[in-house]
């Protein structure tokens, strides 16, 4: 009875249960300037609606989980890199196709008092092959005399302009109540197919072997099982068949078909990254051996942290290696790496196929720690021993109590413990640190939540 009712509790908790990997996506998409940040903060509902008035600046985050109307979605913003004049077609087209590929749905931004440029124009011929549902907001329509503008760019050929002021709000609720009742309750895109084969993720800075890596395994293997119809020209998704099981290799056509900006690269890898993290299970991180551990290694796997999805960590030009460098290597993996400790690591060469076969058991452990579900009874005698052994320090007079625990959900494994106090942070890692000496949990990342009982 309890466990019931306590069960409830916890789903009813925003916080418990955070990943839910088939959300419809929806992308936005403009030039620079148009207002694609405001309107990115009118539909998170964001009060602090800080547009970022600085050119050139790239925000870290690029995908949002959104709510409209009780309906989840995930938003992509490919607006994070606003180039100098130059770059512009470059940028946009490459923040079209970013969302040609990966989202469900494209809210196209354009700027009413300015009107339809050769930009945009390029744009909706992008977006227009790709086939997919588009919807036009004409934005900066802060009132009613603005409205022709809006109705100017009936030319664009992508049907009705919504007239919308982001800034003030005026209009975005009714496009928002269109666009959001439109999307697909599941993803086509980032489908969760039940049974169907796991979903990789190879990610990485580039030039550390994505793509080599990829060739190894498709072709030496020479059992590309098919390639999966995208919308665009290439293959979005690839199946590949890796020590006798089919695995799905998100997103590769990202990784074949690169953006070469000479500006703001980074930024699109970023986006990537994001975006193949939303579609995938298990991400695949790959590191360069032949050079020192980044802060763009360590930022991509933050991000796999942030997804909460599984990891495997895979030391490629493994053949550079050599022995000097490889002093300096164990030492660099336990000051950068300390906090993903817990990730199988693989050393391999995508150039000779060193050592891929190893990939196949490191992603079934991930895969199963991701998926692991223990038992209400089972976790509450855990907490029941944990803290005979070692209570939660007295506080002001007070010690918190741990009354109740529970498994939220699993992929990744996310507990809930019911309290009679605010647990210390270091009492918080505790348990998250017994929990992996006791289950393990090698490859995923897990959550504690906490919830205090007044
Ligand atoms: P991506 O940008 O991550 O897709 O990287 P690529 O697969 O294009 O690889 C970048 C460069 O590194 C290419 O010149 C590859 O031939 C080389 N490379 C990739 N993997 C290995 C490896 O295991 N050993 C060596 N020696 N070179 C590699």
């Amino acid at each position: 009875e309890e466990d019931l009712e306590v069960l409830d509790a916890a789903t009813d908790d925003p916080d418990a249960i955070i990943y839910l990997p088939a959300l419809p996506v929806l992308a936005i998409v403009g030039r620079p300037n148009v207002g694609k940040s405001a309107l990115v903060n009118r539909i998170l509902g964001r009060r602090e609606a800080v547009v970022e008035d600085t050119p050139g600046v790239t925000r870290d985050r690029v995908s949002y989980r959104a709510e409209w109307n009780n309906r989840f979605f995930t938003l992509v913003d490919t607006g994070g890199w606003e180039p100098d004049a130059k770059g512009i077609n470059a940028s946009v087209a490459a923040q079209a196709e970013v969302a040609i590929d990966l989202a469900d749905a494209v809210l196209f931004v354009v700027d009413a008092n300015v009107g339809a440029t050769s930009t945009d124009e390029h744009v909706v011929r992008l977006l227009r092959k790709a086939g997919k549902p588009v919807y036009l907001a004409a934005n900066k329509v802060d009132d009613v005399r603005q409205e022709p503008g809006a109705s100017a760019l009936w030319s664009l050929g992508l049907g009705e302009p919504y007239p919308v002021s982001a800034l003030h709000g005026r209009g975005v609720a009714d496009l928002l109540d269109l666009v959001v009742g439109k999307l697909p309750l599941e993803s086509a895109v980032a489908k969760n197919e039940v049974g169907g084969p796991r979903r990789v993720a190879i990610l990485g800075r580039p030039n550390v072997g994505k793509s080599s890596l990829l060739n190894k395994a498709a072709g030496e293997e020479r059992v590309v099982v098919n390639e999966l119809a995208g919308t665009t020209r290439d293959p979005v998704d690839e199946q590949v068949e890796l020590g006798g099981k089919v695995w799905r290799f998100v997103d590769t056509a990202g990784i074949r078909r690169r953006v070469h900006l000479a500006q703001g690269a980074d930024f699109y890898a970023s986006l990537r990254t994001s975006a193949a993290l939303e579609k995938a299970e298990v991400a695949v991180v790959l590191l360069d051996v032949s050079a020192p551990i980044s802060e763009q290694d360590v930022r991509i796997i933050d991000l796999v942290l942030e997804s909460g999805r599984a990891l495997v960590l895979a030391f490629n030009k493994w053949d550079l290696l050599e022995d000097e460098r490889r002093r300096y290597l164990e030492r660099e993996i336990e000051q950068d790496l300390a906090h993903v400790s817990w990730a199988p690591r693989v050393n391999i060469s995508a150039r000779t196929g060193r050592h891929l076969e190893k990939l196949v058991p490191a992603l079934e452990t991930a895969l199963d720690s991701w998926d692991t579900r223990i038992p209400t009874g089972k976790f509450n005698a855990f907490l029941a021993e944990l803290t005979a052994a070692h209570p939660h320090p007295v506080r002001g007079g007070k010690q918190p109590r741990i009354l109740f625990g529970t498994q939220a959900s699993s992929r990744p494994p996310t507990f809930v413990v019911f309290t009679t106090g605010f647990l210390d942070p270091g009492y918080r890692r505790y348990i998250t640190r017994r929990l992996r000496e006791v289950y393990g949990f090698e490859g995923t990342p897990i959550t504690l939540n906490m919830r205090v009982r007044e």
